[in-house]
């Protein structure tokens, strides 16, 4: 309060909004190791890897080159290509330039697409368990999360007579994140296209959250939303990014892909809220795109074969179990044999065996932690025979 006029410093809104625990708990993990304490890190959510040299280089060049300017506020024609050639190669979708909006990363692009179609009252559909930062960016719009809560027999899924059951007269977003963070669970084609038939029969927009496209395994395949039938196309907002497929989180690269409409709805929010993304960050992201498929898939390798090493660690855990994630790098474990919730077991783990990991609560589904496999082989090994004598006891 402040103390002339006792009114509420901060607007309702923003009160409302909840730290990031994701964010929250990955600065305590590395802080304590900085501190020299033996963390084991399974919070992490972004590839433990850096930048692969050709990108930088691109940045390196432009920067030399003098690009240090502002480029337009949806992102430099040239990218704005490659992303479009992009969406054609990976993903069987045409768009134009101007339907693509590059953002500060993926997270910028749920939360501009998030406020250019939500109104007061509106009502967005929120699979549950869910990326934390949804609710919030829901909540920031104005807008009313409808939680619809999966069960891990139904690999944490949202089904038809699930979505239906959620729809109202106020609907109107759903949000689909496949791969899932933090489920690391993989929709099928038939899934997706029923779920976004319901969806834009209702009228009913869909943010296709696409950020673990190509961190997949085994026969698993991605389809995005937006491809799966011509229609989808005016009613799906495909997002995407370069921060996990191509170790950038910290380069703050993102974009979506929207109808015309919508895209420039998001350009002129933008314009008079971030502007363009870093000039110079831009020209690496073209280098990625368009020559970075043999660096990405040296990270999916990586990333599938600790994947199958904590399935098999996990395993030998009795107190626990979980769904095998099928992409993104994480695992959600039930914990509910502990008798712990999930943030006693969170904090307890750390405090006790330095294990940093994430409580399901704030991804709304309590009984559950989330293990990052964003870290090396040792690491696993080592964190996961940590967590085994820990519960025994
Ligand atoms: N969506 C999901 C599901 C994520 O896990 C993340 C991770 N940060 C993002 C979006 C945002 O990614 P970015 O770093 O590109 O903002
Ligand atoms: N999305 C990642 C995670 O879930 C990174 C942190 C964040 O932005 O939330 O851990």
């Amino acid at each position: 309060m402040s103390a002339e006029t006792s009114k509420p410093a901060i607007n309702r809104r923003v009160a409302s909004l909840s730290p990031s625990a994701t964010l929250a708990i990955t600065a305590k993990a590395k802080q304590l190791k900085n501190q020299g304490v033996d963390v084991v890190n399974f919070a992490g959510g972004e590839p433990d890897f850096d930048t692969p040299q050709p990108f930088k280089d691109a940045a390196i060049r432009a920067l030399k080159e003098g690009m240090t300017r502002y480029t337009p506020t949806t992102g430099l024609p040239q990218l704005k290509e490659a992303i479009a050639e992009k969406l054609k190669r990976d993903n069987q979708l045409e768009y134009k330039p101007e339907q693509i909006v590059v953002t500060v990363g993926a997270k910028h692009a749920v939360f501009n697409a998030i406020q250019v179609l939500v109104d007061e009252g509106d009502e967005v559909i929120v699979p549950a368990p869910y990326w934390l930062s949804y609710p919030e960016m829901v909540k920031m719009a104005g807008g009313r999360n409808v939680f619809v809560t999966t069960s891990e027999e139904q690999r944490f899924k949202i089904t038809p007579e699930l979505l239906k059951r959620a729809i109202s007269p106020a609907s109107k977003v759903l949000i689909l994140n496949s791969p899932s963070n933090p489920t690391g669970v993989v929709y099928s084609k038939e899934e997706l296209t029923e779920l976004t038939r319901i969806a834009v029969d209702h009228g009913i927009f869909v943010v296709s959250d696409e950020i673990y496209e190509k961190l997949i395994y085994g026969n698993t395949k991605h389809y995005a939303v937006a491809a799966l039938e011509p229609r989808f196309k005016d009613s799906v907002i495909t997002v995407n990014g370069l921060s996990k497929a191509y170790a950038m989180t910290g380069w703050r690269l993102g974009y979506f892909a929207a109808p015309l409409e919508i895209a420039k709805a998001a350009s002129s929010l933008q314009d008079h809220q971030t502007s363009n993304v870093t000039s110079f960050a831009q020209p690496a992201a073209v280098e990625a795109l368009r020559n970075g498929e043999g660096e990405a898939a040296k990270l999916r390798e990586i990333f599938s074969n600790r994947r199958d090493l904590i399935i098999s660690e996990l395993r030998r855990i009795p107190q626990v179990r979980f769904v095998e994630p099928d992409g993104a790098f994480y695992v959600f474990v039930n914990i509910t044999k502990s008798g712990l919730n999930s943030m006693e077991f969170s904090q307890r783990i750390l405090e006790e065996v330095h294990i940093a990991l994430i409580p399901g609560s704030p991804f709304g589904a309590e009984g559950y932690v989330r293990i990052s496999f964003a870290t090396s082989e040792r690491e696993i090994v080592k964190g996961t025979e940590r967590m085994r004598s820990w519960l025994k006891k």
